[in-house]
């Protein structure tokens, strides 16, 4: 299915995050469930589905990763795709939980926004601090607020373009 090495599994155990698939995808290397863990890059969330159970219980290598988001889309897209009358109903609930799950991603988002305006503002303080006859520090100190900055401003349009695509999809399915 997808070209990847996963499938969904039934069943869910408890606990849940933004990734779509958390609980549900199994590993086809050993047929343990994945389980999802997020990277941080450029003050973005990512999500990974990792089989690790191996590792948790055995000391042992993680067996695989996947990331997650092309993962999740393409499921989205593809359970989308799946809409008939006979399925409206399921179709709906699959509907509402990617909203739940798109909520909880935003959620975070929001969060890692907050922790970058933060990052941002104590890096230009400091930078504003510094004696500017240590200019070594003091560029240091800049390009540092910079990169704050540039950071802050791509976790902003992201979470604005992800906020879009979703809700022009749901224009698209109703
Ligand atoms: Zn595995």
């Amino acid at each position: 299915m997808l070209g990847v090495k996963a499938r969904i599994g039934s069943g869910r155990p408890p606990g849940e995050g933004p990734a779509l698939l958390q609980g549900l995808i199994v590993c086809a290397n050993c047929g343990r469930r994945m389980t999802v863990r997020y990277h941080s890059r450029k003050g973005q969330l990512f999500p990974d589905y990792v089989c690790q159970a191996s590792r948790i219980g055995h000391g042992g290598k993680v067996c695989q990763t996947i990331p997650g988001a092309p993962l999740d889309e393409a499921i989205t897209q593809l359970l989308l795709k799946e809409i008939t009358p006979a399925n409206l109903e399921i179709s709906l609930q699959v509907e509402e939980e990617i909203q739940r799950r798109h909520d909880q991603t935003d959620r975070a988002r929001t969060q890692a926004i907050e922790q970058l305006r933060y990052e941002t503002q104590l890096a230009q303080r400091r930078y504003l601090r510094i004696d500017p006859d240590n200019r070594l520090v003091a560029a240091e100190l800049e390009a540092s607020w910079n990169e704050k900055l540039t950071s802050l401003q791509h976790a902003q349009e992201e979470r604005q373009r992800l906020m879009f695509s979703i809700s022009y999809k749901d224009k698209n399915i109703r």
